[in-house]
């Protein structure tokens, strides 16, 4: 059996001999390493105090001047950051660097959204959404380039999954916006929420999304308030409890159907992780802190989740939800009407279909607004986020398909 040990074998015996210590050598050119330099953008306070202390040697209060320098004013030259002595600043050059994702493309719908998209490397884009409203301004943050979870209805689904971003790519999207907007942290606030509702599941990317977090609510970062910061997940159960311990944002589930037959059909993540599971872990998060509630989100699709039957089983799960946390009002409904993208099979119900249902959740107490939908105009609505996914999973079951394809055609003919 040729063994790839008789490949290496082959390798070595044929590849030219390497001086061990080439610098003893002086015909021996000596390659230049460069010292990987540490994005900035990738830590969050502590870790950057950390970095101060045990790579600079500095003191660790150098941190905030340089995080302020970052997130406050957007700068990202150190040699423009006044404040920071001139040897401090060769040591910064010589470490690390602040870099943010590239503007591919800058959108303005007519109603204000403002959608990004931005170049995270050679291959990969995603988008990032702005959403001015009365006295707020909401940015919808991406996560991963494209996302695993297959939910049926949502269109960065039917682009697969490549990778989850780095920290820097997730605060970057947060630094681009601000900067664009000319938002000042504590004085100017034109951002004053995020909510991780962009390309992908926050929770599969779990370590990034938090520090990314943390930048967004310190005060040396973006200083939102903890419930300014909304967390959007399918339903990934143990890591809910993971947030739970280590972060406080605002949580929101994607639900979309209170039975676990029609749940799992449009989210198959409810096959692993169904209802009740899921119910408990959103109990046990809103049971941490007193008076926290937890947003559960529902895309009404025509004629598959937007029944009366529905409704009523949506109140149920709600009604019962706020029980176990003993506050009335815990479970909050937002309803989203579907938006359409090319090659979906399903469809928006019509306005009053939707305040139909809307109708039958009030008539019991419970308050449900129906999200507006906005930026339209540039597919930059929910679930239309898009970016430009060169993606390994669905490469792989396009090629599946394709043989299948083709294993069909043969059988025809
Ligand atoms: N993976 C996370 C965050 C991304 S989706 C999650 O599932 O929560 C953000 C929200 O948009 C979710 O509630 C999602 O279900 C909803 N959504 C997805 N596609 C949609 C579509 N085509 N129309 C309306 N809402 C959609």
């Amino acid at each position: 059996m040729s063994t790839s040990r008789d490949i290496n074998a082959t390798l070595v015996d044929t590849a030219p001999a390497v001086p061990t210590n080439a610098a003893a050598r002086a015909d021996v050119p000596v390659p230049k390493v460069e010292p990987k330099r540490t994005n900035l953008f990738d830590l969050e306070r502590v870790q950057l105090e950390d970095f101060f202390e045990q790579v600079l040697g500095e003191k660790r209060y150098r941190a905030h001047q340089v995080m302020k320098w970052i997130h406050h004013r957007y700068v990202t030259d150190f040699s423009d950051m006044t404040d920071l002595g001139k040897a401090l600043r060769a040591k910064l050059e010589q470490h690390a660097h602040v870099h943010a994702p590239s503007v591919v493309l800058d959108k303005a719908s007519e109603d204000g959204t403002h959608k990004w998209l931005l170049g995270m490397d050679a291959k990969n884009a995603i988008e990032t959404v702005f959403i001015p409203d009365k006295g707020r301004g909401t940015l919808c943050v991406s996560s991963q380039v494209g996302c695993a979870l297959n939910c049926q209805f949502c269109s960065t689904a039917t682009q697969g999954f490549n990778r989850n971003l780095s920290t820097a790519e997730i605060i970057g999207q947060v630094w681009i916006a601000a900067r664009h907007l000319g938002n000042v942290p504590h004085q100017q606030r034109r951002l004053t929420n995020v909510v991780m509702m962009g390309m992908g599941e926050p929770l599969a990317n779990f370590d990034n999304v938090v520090r990314a977090m943390s930048i967004m609510r310190d005060d040396l970062g973006y200083g939102l308030a903890n419930k300014r910061v909304t967390l959007s997940t399918a339903g990934m159960v143990p890591q809910i409890d993971k947030l739970g311990e280590l972060s406080d944002v605002s949580l929101a589930v994607s639900l979309h159907a209170a039975n676990d037959e029609l749940r799992s059909e449009l989210v198959p993540l409810n096959k692993k992780y169904p209802i009740e599971m899921l119910m408990d872990a959103c109990v046990r998060y809103a049971l941490r802190k007193p008076g926290t509630s937890v947003t559960f989100e529902y895309t009404l699709m025509k004629g598959v989740n937007d029944q009366p039957q529905h409704a009523r089983q949506l109140v149920q799960l709600m009604r019962s939800f706020d029980r176990s946390v003993q506050m009335k009002g815990a479970a909050k409904v937002n309803l989203i009407p579907f938006n359409p993208f090319p090659g979906t099979r399903f469809e928006r119900p019509t306005d009053q279909a939707i305040r139909a249902f809307q109708k039958l959740l009030n008539d019991t107490g419970m308050i449900a607004p129906v999200r507006r939908t906005r930026g339209d105009d540039i597919d930059a609505a929910c679930g239309q986020l898009k970016g430009q996914v060169m993606d390994r999973t669905r490469r792989n079951s396009e090629f599946r398909r394709s043989l299948g394809q083709q294993e069909r055609g043969d059988a025809a003919a």
